[in-house]
């Protein structure tokens, strides 16, 4: 079943589609032929599928989130991340006065909503009002739904982020392996992450999950493997998909996971994004009426733009040309900030001349409202 979509005919092909908007699921088998595809116009089809669905219930729509990191302390130790709190790296924990200064540039740039990101900072996550301030703050300078990334926090905390406006509550399990959780978020419960992000949907605020691609073969520095081979990854990517959808998610993502500096993982050779391309179109068949982000974070908008061919709708980690602030991968960590090319205008540029348009605040807000009740 290599090639799934190349032997498909076009009633087939179209029978698929018209399954998938009737919530039709996919079988374990589907999902294993998509991941091993390699053909190119099988792949093609698979992605083209992808962006018909996408198009059933987005049309041309895309929205876009204006990105935040406004702390990049951290008490956690993620093999993955470039902030863990061994890694010994110039850190920033922004003023209320400096978000509220950054909030006045972003508000009429064109994005949806604004996603405040943090690693798991003591200073926030111990005082939870210190949080609840930059909520109040972003909603109050712009008037944008905000979305809120403080890592694992009690259903108290999660209530008083409702009470303060947040309306999206991202936290990313990264694996629904519990093996491979343990390896990747160090020290820190899946039960308990799994949790936060379930008391968050009932507190009436929409969830976002997401899962990392990339580890095949990957040798971290104490000489452990992750994911020997292709189809460790392959079964792997299933289990993540089926985790995602216990909690009923608002938005999907699939990011490929990309070595940094000074983690565990530092010296491993950085996958291809295929998997991740293949991923966001299961994504697409799974949760066809979901948002679905092309992240900038990366590849920048030449990968932004393989996403959205791929059945994404939502672009993430857009900041503004003179930002100093950090994302969360930062493939562009060398390039001078006027050449990043990450902000609003240069995504709704590439977005006309790919035939999309920026989707209406009014409906995008009508989605969250919908997602909500
Ligand atoms: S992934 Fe998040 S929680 Fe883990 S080390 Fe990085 S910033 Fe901290």
């Amino acid at each position: 079943m290599g090639d799934f979509f190349s032997e498909m005919s076009d009633a087939e092909y179209n029978q698929f589609i018209e399954d998938i908007i009737s919530k039709k699921p996919l079988t374990d088998e589907m999902i294993r032929a998509m991941l091993s595809v390699t053909d190119r116009n099988s792949l093609k089809k698979m992605y083209d599928a992808a962006v018909s669905v996408k198009e059933r219930y987005f049309g041309n729509d895309v929205y876009l989130y204006s990105f935040v990191y406004f702390s990049t302390y951290c008490k956690n130790q993620c093999a993955f991340c470039y902030y863990n709190a061994k890694n010994k790296i110039d850190r920033y924990r922004i003023t209320p006065e400096e978000l509220r200064e950054m909030c006045g540039e972003l508000k009429n740039t064109g994005v949806h909503m604004i996603d405040l990101t943090m690693g798991e900072d003591p200073h926030f996550h111990n005082t939870p009002e210190n949080l609840l301030e930059f909520v109040r703050i972003t909603k109050e300078v712009t008037g944008l739904p905000v979305m809120v990334s403080p890592g694992v926090v009690d259903n108290d905390f999660i209530c008083a982020l409702q009470e303060a406006g947040a309306d999206f509550f991202a936290l990313y399990q990264e694996t629904y392996q519990e093996e491979l959780y343990g390896k990747l978020r160090v020290g820190q419960s899946f039960e308990e992450r799994a949790a936060a992000r379930n008391n968050a949907k009932a507190a009436g605020i929409c969830i976002e999950d997401g899962i990392l691609t990339g580890f095949s073969k990957m040798k971290m520095s104490n000489g452990e493997t992750i994911n020997p081979s292709v189809s460790d990854d392959i079964e792997s990517a299933i289990v993540s998909i089926h985790g995602m959808q216990k909690a009923d998610p608002d938005q999907v993502r699939v990011m490929t996971f990309e070595p940094q500096p000074g983690t565990p993982l530092a010296e491993t050779t950085q996958a291809s994004d295929l998997m991740e391309l293949k991923v966001i179109s299961i994504l697409r068949f799974v949760f066809p009426d979901r948002l679905i982000p092309a992240s900038l974070d990366v590849a920048g908008i030449p990968g932004m733009v393989d996403r959205l061919n791929a059945g994404a709708n939502v672009v993430t980690s857009i900041i503004s040309a003179d930002s100093k602030l950090e994302g969360v991968v930062n493939f562009d960590r060398d390039v001078s900030l006027n050449e990043r090319q990450r902000d609003a205008k240069s995504v709704i540029e590439k977005l006309h001349e790919m035939g999309l348009e920026r989707g209406s605040q009014e409906s995008f807000e009508a989605y969250l409202n919908r997602s909500k009740s």
